[in-house]
């Protein structure tokens, strides 16, 4: 039977699903409003690191273009009266590309491989006709409000505001790490940081994500516009950075420092994280699925929204091959399988804003053993590919103790064999 799928958005949602059904002979058209020569010149989208997973989901799409810009692990620095650090290694490198070059570059492949992409801003209104020519629509249109058209969904979506306020940039002058990590910050009551090396415009650049608590002594990160005065946000920057992030400052090559490419090199809001239900009725009685960012958007602090939304985006992909009715069951089989890891993810990111907020005992046990136990932080840092079984482990103190418990117990070289594992 020949299928076609129309697919809204072109972000990694869209892009994973429309390659995926491209190699396995399937009709799909991208709509979206952007065109890739746009790219280069908008502001800083967001700082997305792909977790190895993710770039072997790319491997096998064939659009992995940057192998060499890989990062090896995390380390973690907790700060307080007597600071931690610590580090985890990964089993294989996970990867940050900017999406302003990484977006259009699939873009171009899924067009190279005979893909139609139409270049249109796309209203509600349209989605009637868009949806009479194709057998199922995908709206994957991320955190805006044209996803609004899915019900929210209370039960999985605990808060109504921002539980972050963010100042989230790309940097130059900040020295790697050795072997190059992403860095984990965490500021007691202040604030999280996440450090990533990311390949931008010109080579291999940082991005500060800075989580920062509201109210705290650094939220006026968030609020301080670089563009108002470049030196005085530079200045007000690494005051913070100094206070609350010393190893980071310690790298930070004072006469360089600046944002990497251009004064677009800095975002600066708040996420809402929001689940909402995976799919709508069309007026002509065709289904819409929600995919990516539109079913479920998390605060970037662990760095799972389009891990999960490309995990989402291959699921979807491999069951519209399977089936050739687009139902209730069609969308029954395909949250069975999604459903996991998308709300593994959004639980356990959820998890971890209040548990830093409120300093969670448990959280705190947690840090105390995975910081003395390096097989423990090789695990805890590889899951990071893998939600459910971060959230196995936080979903209650008894399971956080449990799983603590039972990695003391097991003997040094075992601990390793079955991380390399799995
Ligand atoms: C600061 C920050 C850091 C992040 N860090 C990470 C990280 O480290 N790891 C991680 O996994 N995730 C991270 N995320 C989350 C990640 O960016 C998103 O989860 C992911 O990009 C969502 O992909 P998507 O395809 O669903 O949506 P998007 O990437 O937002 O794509 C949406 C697409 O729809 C198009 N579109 C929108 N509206 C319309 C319309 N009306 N008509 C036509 N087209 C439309 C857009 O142009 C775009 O092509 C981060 C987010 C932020 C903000």
């Amino acid at each position: 039977m020949t299928k076609s799928i129309g697919i809204v958005g072109a972000g990694t949602a869209g892009l994973h699903l429309g390659l995926h059904l491209l190699e396995n002979g399937i009709d799909a058209t991208i709509y979206t409003d952007r065109r890739p020569e746009e790219y280069a010149s908008l502001r800083l989208l967001n700082t997305v690191a792909h977790h190895h997973v993710t770039v072997a989901r790319e491997d096998k799409l064939g659009v992995n273009h940057w192998p060499d810009a890989g990062y090896f692990g995390h380390y973690y620095y907790i700060g307080g009266p007597q600071p931690m650090e610590f580090y985890g290694k990964l089993v294989k490198p996970s990867r940050a590309v900017d999406y302003r070059i990484y977006q259009p570059t699939l873009m171009k492949d899924f067009e190279a491989r005979g893909g139609t992409i139409i270049y249109d801003q796309i209203a509600h209104e349209d989605l009637p006709e868009i949806g009479d020519k194709h057998d199922l629509i995908v709206v994957c249109t991320g955190k805006g409000p044209f996803g609004q058209m899915f019900a929210h969904d209370p039960s999985n979506s605990p808060f109504d505001r921002p539980q972050r306020a963010l100042c989230v940039g790309l940097f130059k002058g900040i020295r790697e790490t050795e072997p190059r990590a992403v860095t984990m910050f965490f500021s007691p009551g202040e604030g999280e940081m996440i450090e990533i090396p990311t390949l931008s415009f010109n080579g291999m650049v940082t991005a500060l994500v800075m989580e920062n608590h509201i109210g705290g002594d650094l939220e006026i990160l968030a609020k301080t516009k670089y563009d108002d005065d470049p030196k005085a946000f530079i200045a007000l920057l690494l005051e913070k950075l100094k206070k609350h992030y010393p190893t980071c400052y310690e790298r930070i090559d004072l006469e360089s420092f600046d944002l990497a490419n251009s004064s677009l090199d800095i975002l600066q809001g708040g996420v809402t994280p929001t689940v909402r239900a995976s799919s709508a009725k069309l007026p002509n009685g065709k289904l819409a699925v929600a995919l990516g960012d539109v079913q479920a958007v998390v605060d970037p602090v662990l760095g799972q929204g389009a891990n999960m939304a490309s995990y989402a985006s291959i699921i979807l992909g491999e069951e519209i091959v399977e089936n050739d009715v687009f139902d209730e069951r069609f969308m029954e089989k395909v949250d069975a399988r999604r459903r996991d890891r998308v709300l593994s993810a959004t639980r356990w990111t959820n998890y971890i804003l209040r548990g830093f907020n409120t300093m969670a005992p448990e959280l705190l046990q947690f840090i105390g053993a995975i910081s003395q136990n390096p097989h423990m932080a090789d695990e805890f840092t590889e899951n990071f590919n893998f939600p459910e079984k971060q959230w196995d482990c936080f979903s209650s103190p008894e399971r956080v103790a449990s799983w603590i418990e039972r990695r003391s117990q097991v003997p040094a070289n075992d601990a390793a064999a079955s991380v390399a594992a799995e």
